[in-house]
């Protein structure tokens, strides 16, 4: 079965989550599971894009878009610094099919990078 994804859920309102951010072509929610202090998911509206590299070839000005929003949101919420991860594939932990951006900030000490 498919229909819209867990993510279009959330902007429609159709289930909960928290929308920290709704611009033009992008919005932010609040991880439900985070795994740091400041975890965030910045997501493109359009489903059109299954992940980063889709992403990247088809609409390179939206994913710059994103990057830039995840920046700004880790400067409204911690102190700017943040690390964004994009899971590409089953294989790389990816669960939901419609691309989004982890923002993790706070406590990520260097080195942990790919533990968990
Ligand atoms: P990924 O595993 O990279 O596809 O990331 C999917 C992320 O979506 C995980 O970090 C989940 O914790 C998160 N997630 C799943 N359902 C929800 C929800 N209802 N509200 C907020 N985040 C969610």
């Amino acid at each position: 079965m498919t229909g819209p994804s867990i993510f279009t859920r959330i902007l429609s309102g159709d289930i909960p989550g928290e929308i920290v951010r709704d611009t033009d072509r992008l919005f932010a929610i609040r991880d439900i599971a985070p795994q740091a202090p400041l975890h965030l998911l910045v997501i493109p509206k359009t489903e059109e894009y299954r992940n980063v590299a889709e992403l990247a070839a088809g609409d390179p000005g939206l994913l710059a878009e994103l990057v830039a929003l995840a920046g700004e949101l880790a400067a409204e919420h911690g102190d700017g610094d943040f690390r964004l991860v994009f899971n590409t594939g089953e294989g790389a932990g990816q669960t939901v099919f419609h691309v989004h951006a982890h923002v993790l900030a706070g406590a990520l000490p260097e080195g942990s990078l790919g533990q968990g």
